[in-house]
Protein backbone atom coordinates (compact mmCIF):
# COMPACT_ATOMS: atom_id res chain seq x y z
CA UNK A 1 0.00 0.00 0.00
CA UNK A 2 0.83 3.73 -0.34
CA UNK A 3 2.84 4.84 2.74
CA UNK A 4 0.82 8.09 3.82
CA UNK A 5 -0.35 10.29 6.41
CA UNK A 6 -3.80 7.92 6.57
CA UNK A 7 -1.04 4.46 7.15
CA UNK A 8 -1.60 3.47 10.70
CA UNK A 9 0.91 5.15 12.96
CA UNK A 10 2.45 1.56 14.22
CA UNK A 11 3.32 0.80 10.51
CA UNK A 12 5.01 4.11 9.79
CA UNK A 13 6.62 4.00 12.96
CA UNK A 14 7.62 -0.03 11.97
CA UNK A 15 9.08 1.43 8.21
CA UNK A 16 10.63 4.54 9.89
CA UNK A 17 12.70 2.33 12.42
CA UNK A 18 13.77 -0.08 9.62
CA UNK A 19 15.08 2.15 6.92
CA UNK A 20 15.50 6.06 8.13
CA UNK A 21 18.76 6.50 9.72
CA UNK A 22 17.81 9.94 11.67
CA UNK A 23 20.52 12.36 12.50
CA UNK A 24 21.81 12.73 16.03
CA UNK A 25 20.05 10.05 17.00
CA UNK A 26 21.21 6.84 19.12
CA UNK A 27 19.57 4.51 17.43
CA UNK A 28 17.92 3.14 20.67
CA UNK A 29 17.15 6.49 21.38
CA UNK A 30 14.13 6.49 19.42
CA UNK A 31 11.45 5.80 21.94
CA UNK A 32 10.19 2.12 22.63
CA UNK A 33 6.78 3.98 20.94
CA UNK A 34 8.74 5.40 17.74
CA UNK A 35 9.66 8.60 16.17
CA UNK A 36 6.29 10.57 16.48
CA UNK A 37 5.16 11.25 12.92
CA UNK A 38 4.46 14.59 11.97
CA UNK A 39 1.73 15.14 9.76
CA UNK A 40 1.16 18.76 9.01
CA UNK A 41 1.35 22.38 10.39
CA UNK A 42 0.37 25.45 10.85
CA UNK A 43 1.49 29.22 12.34
CA UNK A 44 3.47 27.58 15.88
CA UNK A 45 1.10 24.01 15.70
CA UNK A 46 2.57 20.81 14.28
CA UNK A 47 0.09 17.59 13.95
CA UNK A 48 0.95 14.44 14.47
CA UNK A 49 -0.41 11.13 13.22
CA UNK A 50 -2.37 10.24 16.41
CA UNK A 51 -4.07 13.76 16.24
CA UNK A 52 -1.80 15.93 18.76
CA UNK A 53 -1.48 19.73 18.82
CA UNK A 54 2.38 20.06 19.15
CA UNK A 55 3.43 23.92 20.10
CA UNK A 56 6.51 23.89 18.22
CA UNK A 57 8.62 26.05 20.38
CA UNK A 58 11.79 25.43 18.52
CA UNK A 59 10.71 26.34 14.64
CA UNK A 60 11.88 22.92 13.76
CA UNK A 61 15.55 23.94 13.74
CA UNK A 62 15.43 27.59 14.56
CA UNK A 63 14.29 28.06 11.47
CA UNK A 64 10.59 28.71 10.32
CA UNK A 65 10.76 32.32 11.43
CA UNK A 66 7.26 33.39 9.67
CA UNK A 67 5.36 29.98 10.94
CA UNK A 68 4.03 27.35 9.06
CA UNK A 69 1.59 27.22 6.83
CA UNK A 70 2.38 30.32 4.71
CA UNK A 71 0.43 29.50 1.16
CA UNK A 72 2.66 32.59 -0.52
CA UNK A 73 5.79 30.65 -0.64
CA UNK A 74 4.16 27.53 -1.70
CA UNK A 75 2.74 29.24 -4.37
CA UNK A 76 6.16 31.20 -5.25
CA UNK A 77 7.71 27.72 -5.36
CA UNK A 78 5.25 26.24 -7.90
CA UNK A 79 5.46 29.64 -10.27
CA UNK A 80 9.56 29.46 -10.21
CA UNK A 81 9.31 25.64 -10.73
CA UNK A 82 6.92 25.95 -13.53
CA UNK A 83 8.99 28.49 -15.04
CA UNK A 84 12.86 28.05 -14.80
CA UNK A 85 12.75 24.94 -11.91
CA UNK A 86 16.69 24.82 -11.95
CA UNK A 87 19.92 26.31 -13.70
CA UNK A 88 23.52 27.25 -12.32
CA UNK A 89 25.38 30.69 -12.43
CA UNK A 90 28.40 29.13 -12.63
CA UNK A 91 29.44 29.15 -16.43
CA UNK A 92 28.95 33.06 -17.22
CA UNK A 93 24.58 32.60 -16.76
CA UNK A 94 22.39 33.68 -13.98
CA UNK A 95 18.71 34.02 -13.69
CA UNK A 96 15.89 36.16 -11.94
CA UNK A 97 15.53 34.79 -8.31
CA UNK A 98 19.60 34.86 -7.72
CA UNK A 99 20.00 38.41 -8.70
CA UNK A 100 16.77 39.47 -6.81
CA UNK A 101 17.43 37.67 -3.88
CA UNK A 102 21.29 39.00 -3.85
CA UNK A 103 19.96 42.12 -4.17
CA UNK A 104 17.38 42.25 -1.31
CA UNK A 105 20.27 40.78 0.76
CA UNK A 106 22.37 43.65 0.11
CA UNK A 107 19.74 46.34 0.86
CA UNK A 108 19.14 44.54 4.53
CA UNK A 109 22.22 43.23 5.62
CA UNK A 110 24.14 46.37 7.29
CA UNK A 111 27.33 47.89 6.63
CA UNK A 112 28.75 47.02 3.20
CA UNK A 113 28.15 43.23 3.23
CA UNK A 114 27.00 44.18 -0.38
CA UNK A 115 27.62 40.61 -1.51
CA UNK A 116 25.92 36.67 -1.32
CA UNK A 117 27.72 33.73 -2.42
CA UNK A 118 25.08 31.00 -2.36
CA UNK A 119 25.20 28.12 -1.02
CA UNK A 120 22.09 24.92 0.06
CA UNK A 121 22.79 25.02 4.25
CA UNK A 122 24.65 26.75 6.58
CA UNK A 123 27.24 23.87 7.00
CA UNK A 124 27.97 24.42 3.23
CA UNK A 125 28.37 28.07 3.76
CA UNK A 126 30.78 27.69 6.58
CA UNK A 127 32.78 25.40 4.61
CA UNK A 128 32.42 28.19 2.16
CA UNK A 129 33.60 30.83 4.25
CA UNK A 130 36.97 28.18 5.40
CA UNK A 131 38.06 28.36 1.61
CA UNK A 132 36.87 31.90 1.29
CA UNK A 133 38.85 33.35 4.12
CA UNK A 134 42.21 31.62 3.27
CA UNK A 135 42.20 32.55 -0.46
CA UNK A 136 41.51 36.41 0.60
CA UNK A 137 44.95 36.04 2.55
CA UNK A 138 46.74 34.17 -0.32
CA UNK A 139 45.12 36.76 -3.03
CA UNK A 140 46.97 39.86 -0.71
CA UNK A 141 50.27 37.83 -0.37
CA UNK A 142 49.64 36.48 2.75
CA UNK A 143 49.23 32.65 2.74
CA UNK A 144 50.52 31.84 6.22
CA UNK A 145 47.11 33.65 7.28
CA UNK A 146 45.54 30.23 7.14
CA UNK A 147 44.07 29.47 11.13
CA UNK A 148 40.62 30.54 12.20
CA UNK A 149 39.65 30.60 16.04
CA UNK A 150 36.46 29.60 17.04
CA UNK A 151 34.99 28.52 20.81
CA UNK A 152 34.44 25.40 22.36
CA UNK A 153 30.68 24.72 22.30
CA UNK A 154 30.15 26.60 18.96
CA UNK A 155 27.84 25.45 16.61
CA UNK A 156 28.91 25.84 12.92
CA UNK A 157 27.78 22.69 11.30
CA UNK A 158 28.05 18.93 10.42
CA UNK A 159 29.53 18.66 7.56
CA UNK A 160 33.64 18.30 8.08
CA UNK A 161 34.51 21.77 7.58
CA UNK A 162 31.40 22.96 9.47
CA UNK A 163 31.98 20.98 12.39
CA UNK A 164 35.27 21.30 12.83
CA UNK A 165 34.75 25.42 13.42
CA UNK A 166 32.19 24.32 15.82
CA UNK A 167 33.85 23.25 19.18
CA UNK A 168 31.86 20.37 19.88
CA UNK A 169 33.50 17.75 21.66
CA UNK A 170 31.23 15.08 21.03
CA UNK A 171 31.37 15.79 17.33
CA UNK A 172 34.99 16.08 17.01
CA UNK A 173 35.13 12.41 18.70
CA UNK A 174 33.93 11.21 15.62
CA UNK A 175 35.16 10.39 12.05
CA UNK A 176 38.41 12.18 12.05
CA UNK A 177 37.83 15.83 13.22
CA UNK A 178 38.63 19.03 13.28
CA UNK A 179 40.53 19.49 10.58
CA UNK A 180 43.84 20.98 10.93
CA UNK A 181 44.35 24.85 11.69
CA UNK A 182 41.27 25.80 13.89
CA UNK A 183 41.68 26.47 16.99
CA UNK A 184 39.21 27.16 20.19
CA UNK A 185 38.93 29.53 22.50
CA UNK A 186 36.66 29.44 25.88
CA UNK A 187 32.34 30.08 25.39
CA UNK A 188 31.53 33.30 27.17
CA UNK A 189 29.29 31.12 29.38
CA UNK A 190 28.76 32.73 32.66
CA UNK A 191 26.65 30.39 34.33
CA UNK A 192 28.36 27.32 34.60
CA UNK A 193 31.95 29.18 33.96
CA UNK A 194 32.46 32.00 35.46
CA UNK A 195 33.02 30.97 38.88
CA UNK A 196 33.49 33.96 41.52
CA UNK A 197 34.23 36.50 38.54
CA UNK A 198 31.31 38.87 38.27
CA UNK A 199 29.47 38.38 34.73
CA UNK A 200 31.44 41.92 33.18
CA UNK A 201 34.64 40.64 34.40
CA UNK A 202 34.17 37.13 33.28
CA UNK A 203 33.11 38.39 29.95
CA UNK A 204 36.07 40.32 29.60
CA UNK A 205 38.37 37.72 30.23
CA UNK A 206 36.70 35.40 27.80
CA UNK A 207 37.01 38.24 24.88
CA UNK A 208 40.86 38.49 25.84
CA UNK A 209 41.19 34.75 25.22
CA UNK A 210 40.73 35.53 21.70
CA UNK A 211 43.84 38.32 22.28
CA UNK A 212 45.71 35.99 23.56
CA UNK A 213 45.34 33.02 21.42
CA UNK A 214 45.84 35.81 17.77
CA UNK A 215 49.39 36.66 19.62
CA UNK A 216 50.05 32.75 20.58
CA UNK A 217 49.66 31.72 17.42
CA UNK A 218 50.73 34.86 15.57
CA UNK A 219 48.77 37.32 14.00
CA UNK A 220 50.65 36.25 10.64
CA UNK A 221 49.14 32.80 10.88
CA UNK A 222 44.99 33.73 11.25
CA UNK A 223 43.02 33.95 8.66
CA UNK A 224 39.60 34.68 11.41
CA UNK A 225 37.23 34.40 14.10
CA UNK A 226 34.14 32.78 13.67
CA UNK A 227 31.50 33.02 16.17
CA UNK A 228 27.44 33.16 16.57
CA UNK A 229 26.21 36.58 17.84
CA UNK A 230 24.23 34.20 20.27
CA UNK A 231 25.44 30.82 20.86
CA UNK A 232 22.53 28.81 19.67
CA UNK A 233 22.74 25.02 19.66
CA UNK A 234 25.58 25.29 22.45
CA UNK A 235 22.73 26.20 24.72
CA UNK A 236 21.49 29.88 24.06
CA UNK A 237 24.71 30.70 26.01
CA UNK A 238 24.07 34.81 26.22
CA UNK A 239 27.43 36.55 26.42
CA UNK A 240 27.92 39.17 29.51
CA UNK A 241 27.57 42.74 28.30
CA UNK A 242 31.21 43.46 28.31
CA UNK A 243 32.02 40.66 25.66
CA UNK A 244 31.18 41.74 22.60
CA UNK A 245 32.74 45.64 22.58
CA UNK A 246 36.32 43.74 23.18
CA UNK A 247 35.86 41.43 20.57
CA UNK A 248 35.29 43.83 17.93
CA UNK A 249 38.32 45.87 19.52
CA UNK A 250 40.43 43.39 19.56
CA UNK A 251 39.52 42.02 15.82
CA UNK A 252 39.32 45.76 14.87
CA UNK A 253 43.07 45.77 16.22
CA UNK A 254 44.35 42.85 14.44
CA UNK A 255 44.53 42.01 10.98
CA UNK A 256 42.16 39.21 10.58
CA UNK A 257 38.45 38.76 9.32
CA UNK A 258 35.68 38.14 11.71
CA UNK A 259 33.26 35.70 10.27
CA UNK A 260 29.36 36.14 12.21
CA UNK A 261 27.46 33.29 11.95
CA UNK A 262 24.07 34.43 11.89
CA UNK A 263 22.83 30.85 10.84
CA UNK A 264 20.18 31.18 13.52
CA UNK A 265 20.27 34.84 14.93
CA UNK A 266 19.90 36.13 11.05
CA UNK A 267 15.96 37.12 9.86
CA UNK A 268 14.63 38.38 13.19
CA UNK A 269 15.41 35.96 15.25
CA UNK A 270 17.01 38.74 17.85
CA UNK A 271 14.59 41.39 17.19
CA UNK A 272 16.52 43.12 14.84
CA UNK A 273 17.50 41.48 10.82
CA UNK A 274 20.56 40.58 12.00
CA UNK A 275 22.22 39.91 15.63
CA UNK A 276 25.00 41.64 14.65
CA UNK A 277 22.91 44.53 14.76
CA UNK A 278 21.71 43.71 18.50
CA UNK A 279 24.84 43.15 19.45
CA UNK A 280 26.94 45.88 17.94
CA UNK A 281 29.06 43.86 15.17
CA UNK A 282 30.80 44.45 12.05
CA UNK A 283 31.69 41.53 10.13
CA UNK A 284 33.27 40.75 7.11
CA UNK A 285 31.52 37.57 6.52
CA UNK A 286 28.32 36.78 7.63
CA UNK A 287 26.89 33.05 7.09
CA UNK A 288 23.25 32.95 6.43
CA UNK A 289 20.55 29.74 6.48
CA UNK A 290 17.65 29.04 7.86
CA UNK A 291 15.54 31.61 8.63
CA UNK A 292 16.19 33.14 5.26
CA UNK A 293 13.41 31.09 3.77
CA UNK A 294 12.22 29.93 6.89
CA UNK A 295 13.10 26.40 6.69
CA UNK A 296 9.96 26.10 3.66
CA UNK A 297 13.42 25.59 0.94
CA UNK A 298 17.28 24.12 1.94
CA UNK A 299 19.18 27.70 1.45
CA UNK A 300 22.03 29.12 3.21
CA UNK A 301 25.19 31.64 2.25
CA UNK A 302 28.07 33.57 2.82
CA UNK A 303 27.61 37.45 2.56
CA UNK A 304 31.01 39.17 1.88
CA UNK A 305 31.72 42.77 2.44
CA UNK A 306 33.29 45.16 -0.78
CA UNK A 307 36.52 44.39 0.51
CA UNK A 308 36.24 40.73 1.05
CA UNK A 309 34.06 39.95 -2.39
CA UNK A 310 36.92 42.26 -4.25
CA UNK A 311 39.50 40.36 -3.42
CA UNK A 312 38.20 36.95 -4.06
CA UNK A 313 36.84 38.17 -7.41
CA UNK A 314 40.32 38.81 -8.51
CA UNK A 315 40.83 35.39 -9.68
CA UNK A 316 38.51 32.62 -10.41
CA UNK A 317 37.22 30.80 -6.97
CA UNK A 318 37.16 27.27 -7.76
CA UNK A 319 34.34 26.35 -5.14
CA UNK A 320 30.57 26.47 -6.01
CA UNK A 321 27.71 23.68 -5.10
CA UNK A 322 25.35 22.46 -8.12
CA UNK A 323 22.38 24.07 -5.87
CA UNK A 324 24.27 27.15 -5.26
CA UNK A 325 21.21 29.91 -5.96
CA UNK A 326 18.94 27.19 -6.97
CA UNK A 327 16.38 29.43 -8.30
CA UNK A 328 13.14 27.74 -6.15
CA UNK A 329 15.14 28.23 -3.34
CA UNK A 330 16.05 31.94 -3.92
CA UNK A 331 12.52 32.83 -5.40
CA UNK A 332 10.52 30.78 -1.95
CA UNK A 333 13.57 33.35 -0.01
CA UNK A 334 12.58 36.15 -1.72
CA UNK A 335 8.76 35.49 -0.64
CA UNK A 336 9.54 34.73 3.34
CA UNK A 337 11.84 38.31 3.16
CA UNK A 338 8.83 40.25 1.53
CA UNK A 339 6.26 38.79 4.50
CA UNK A 340 8.98 39.24 7.39
CA UNK A 341 9.35 42.64 5.86
CA UNK A 342 5.25 43.62 5.06
CA UNK A 343 4.06 42.14 8.37
CA UNK A 344 6.54 44.07 10.30
CA UNK A 345 7.51 40.41 12.00
CA UNK A 346 10.79 41.91 12.94
CA UNK A 347 9.44 45.07 14.54
CA UNK A 348 7.21 42.84 16.73
CA UNK A 349 9.31 41.17 18.10
CA UNK A 350 11.27 43.59 19.41
CA UNK A 351 8.42 46.37 20.27
CA UNK A 352 5.41 44.19 21.68
CA UNK A 353 5.77 39.32 21.72
CA UNK A 354 9.55 39.65 21.91
CA UNK A 355 9.12 41.86 25.79
CA UNK A 356 6.14 39.61 26.87
CA UNK A 357 8.03 36.36 26.35
CA UNK A 358 10.90 38.01 28.08
CA UNK A 359 8.84 39.10 31.26
CA UNK A 360 7.07 35.69 31.32
CA UNK A 361 10.46 33.70 30.31
CA UNK A 362 12.40 35.46 33.10
CA UNK A 363 9.93 34.69 35.63
CA UNK A 364 10.67 30.93 34.72
CA UNK A 365 13.50 31.44 37.10
CA UNK A 366 11.57 31.34 40.77
CA UNK A 367 11.20 27.85 39.62
CA UNK A 368 13.20 25.67 41.98
CA UNK A 369 14.76 24.12 39.56
CA UNK A 370 15.56 26.86 36.90
CA UNK A 371 19.16 29.31 37.94
CA UNK A 372 19.54 31.37 35.32
CA UNK A 373 16.83 32.62 32.68
CA UNK A 374 18.48 33.94 29.44
CA UNK A 375 16.53 35.34 26.57
CA UNK A 376 17.38 37.59 23.38
CA UNK A 377 14.56 38.75 20.70
CA UNK A 378 12.88 34.93 20.85
CA UNK A 379 15.81 33.06 21.54
CA UNK A 380 15.86 31.50 25.46
CA UNK A 381 17.63 29.41 27.62
CA UNK A 382 17.04 28.03 30.95
CA UNK A 383 19.84 26.52 33.45
CA UNK A 384 18.30 23.71 35.49
CA UNK A 385 20.29 23.52 38.97
CA UNK A 386 20.12 21.77 41.93
CA UNK A 387 21.45 24.87 44.38
CA UNK A 388 20.50 28.28 42.37
CA UNK A 389 22.73 30.37 44.76
CA UNK A 390 25.94 28.05 44.31
CA UNK A 391 25.47 27.73 40.50
CA UNK A 392 25.41 24.06 40.59
CA UNK A 393 25.29 21.88 38.35
CA UNK A 394 23.26 18.43 38.63
CA UNK A 395 25.72 15.24 40.00
CA UNK A 396 24.62 12.95 37.64
CA UNK A 397 25.79 12.07 34.18
CA UNK A 398 25.36 15.39 32.20
CA UNK A 399 22.02 15.97 30.43
CA UNK A 400 19.88 13.71 32.86
CA UNK A 401 17.78 16.36 34.17
CA UNK A 402 17.24 18.19 30.77
CA UNK A 403 16.86 15.19 29.24
CA UNK A 404 14.18 14.62 31.78
CA UNK A 405 12.62 17.82 31.02
CA UNK A 406 12.20 17.61 27.42
CA UNK A 407 10.55 14.66 27.54
CA UNK A 408 7.83 15.93 30.06
CA UNK A 409 7.95 18.77 27.64
CA UNK A 410 7.42 16.46 24.40
CA UNK A 411 4.44 14.19 26.57
CA UNK A 412 2.33 17.78 27.60
CA UNK A 413 2.85 18.42 23.46
CA UNK A 414 5.55 21.23 23.69
CA UNK A 415 8.85 20.86 21.78
CA UNK A 416 11.72 22.67 23.77
CA UNK A 417 14.68 20.96 23.57
CA UNK A 418 17.95 20.23 25.51
CA UNK A 419 21.17 20.99 25.75
CA UNK A 420 23.01 19.30 28.67
CA UNK A 421 20.59 21.00 31.60
CA UNK A 422 19.54 23.81 29.51
CA UNK A 423 16.55 24.12 28.30
CA UNK A 424 15.99 26.32 24.76
CA UNK A 425 13.47 27.67 22.86
CA UNK A 426 13.33 29.49 19.09
CA UNK A 427 9.76 29.79 18.64
CA UNK A 428 8.22 30.77 15.57
CA UNK A 429 8.45 34.76 15.30
CA UNK A 430 5.14 35.01 14.42
CA UNK A 431 4.20 33.39 18.14
CA UNK A 432 0.99 35.54 19.49
CA UNK A 433 0.83 36.37 23.17
CA UNK A 434 -1.98 33.65 23.91
CA UNK A 435 0.26 31.06 22.71
CA UNK A 436 3.68 32.83 24.47
CA UNK A 437 0.99 31.81 27.42
CA UNK A 438 0.52 28.02 26.56
CA UNK A 439 4.35 27.65 25.84
CA UNK A 440 4.72 29.20 29.44
CA UNK A 441 2.12 27.06 31.09
CA UNK A 442 3.40 24.12 29.38
CA UNK A 443 6.94 24.67 30.64
CA UNK A 444 6.09 25.10 34.32
CA UNK A 445 4.41 22.28 34.38
CA UNK A 446 6.98 20.08 32.94
CA UNK A 447 9.51 21.54 34.81
CA UNK A 448 7.07 20.77 38.51
CA UNK A 449 7.02 17.34 36.97
CA UNK A 450 10.80 17.10 37.37
CA UNK A 451 11.10 17.83 40.57
N1 LIG B 1 25.64 27.60 12.00
C1 LIG B 1 24.80 27.69 13.04
C2 LIG B 1 24.97 28.79 14.03
C3 LIG B 1 23.77 26.75 13.19
O1 LIG B 1 22.94 26.82 14.25
C4 LIG B 1 23.62 25.75 12.21
C5 LIG B 1 22.54 24.75 12.33
O2 LIG B 1 21.91 24.61 13.36
C6 LIG B 1 24.53 25.70 11.17
C7 LIG B 1 25.52 26.64 11.08
C8 LIG B 1 24.44 24.63 10.13
O3 LIG B 1 23.38 24.87 9.29
P1 LIG B 1 22.75 23.68 8.43
O4 LIG B 1 22.16 22.72 9.40
O5 LIG B 1 21.75 24.39 7.55
O6 LIG B 1 23.83 23.08 7.64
Amino acid sequence: PAITNHMPTAELQRLDAAHHMHPFTHGNGLSAKGARVITRADGVWLNDSEGARILDAMAGLWCVNIGYGRHELAEAAERQMRELPYYNTFFQTTHVPAIALAARLAELAPGDLNHVFYAGSGSEANDTNIRIVRQYWAEKGKPSKRKIISRKNAYHGSTMGGASLGGMAGMHAQGGLPIPDIHYIDQPNWWAEGGEMTPEAFGLERARQLEAMINELGEENVAAFIAEPVQGAGGVIVAPDSYWPEVQRICDKYEILFIADEVICGFGRTGRWFGSETLGLRPDIMTIAKGLSSGYQPIGGSLLSDEVAAVISGHEFNHGYTYSGHPVACAVALENLRILDEEKIVERVAEDTGPYLREKWEALADHPLVGEAKIVGMMASLALTPDKSARAAFASSAGTVGFVCRDRCFANNLIMRHVGDRMIISPPLVISRDEIDILIERAWKSLDQCL
